[in-house]
């Protein structure tokens, strides 16, 4: 039987295991659909603000690459849930000198926009004229942004991580 494919990695001995592509999609692929939905969200106030908002959360994500990542465990490994560790080593060097919590919850707000952004712009919008499509962009992206995200992160993504102890991620409820 052709053996699943799995990554390999050089620090493999510091995280000794590595994730499926499969969780590594199943990670990314809702934050990915958030994004298009806050996109298409904003974009019904201004095209341009939608423009702004996806640029945002691509910025977002590079600053979680850049100011988080090189402080944790997983950092130029595959077993991280999410696969940024392996991306995260491709920008930017190793870091240390700093505590992994203290440096998540000091740069995790960064990403809070993403989140809050188009919610309430589709309620401002919903409340000054109903669209009952911009009321299904809105619903669905509170489902998957408040609920399916962090579930997945919790009962998949990040269930098995030998460092949950220590991320204020997964220690936040
Ligand atoms: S577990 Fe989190 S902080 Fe660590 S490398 Fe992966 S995404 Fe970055």
């Amino acid at each position: 039987m052709k053996e699943k494919r799995r990554f390999v990695s050089t620090n493999q001995e510091r995280c000794r295991k590595s994730i499926p592509l499969a969780l590594v999609l199943l990670d990314n692929v809702p934050t990915l659909i958030l994004f298009i939905l806050g996109t298409l969200i904003v974009s019904v106030l201004n095209p341009l603000y939608g423009t702004f908002y996806i640029i945002y959360s691509a910025f977002g994500i590079f600053w979680f690459w850049a100011k988080i990542c090189p402080y944790c465990a997983h950092y130029d490994t595959l077993s991280c849930p999410c696969g940024y560790g392996f991306i995260s080593a491709k920008l930017s060097k190793r870091k240390t000198g700093k505590e992994f919590k203290k440096v998540f919850r000091a740069n995790i707000g960064i990403l809070f926009p993403c989140w809050f952004i188009p919610p309430a712009v589709g309620t401002y919008l919903l409340l000054d004229y109903f669209s009952f499509y911009l009321l299904i962009y809105v619903v669905l992206f509170c489902i998957i942004g408040f609920l399916i995200i962090p579930l997945i992160s919790k009962l998949a993504g990040c269930r098995n991580c030998e460092i949950k102890e220590d991320c204020p991620w997964m220690n936040k409820c």
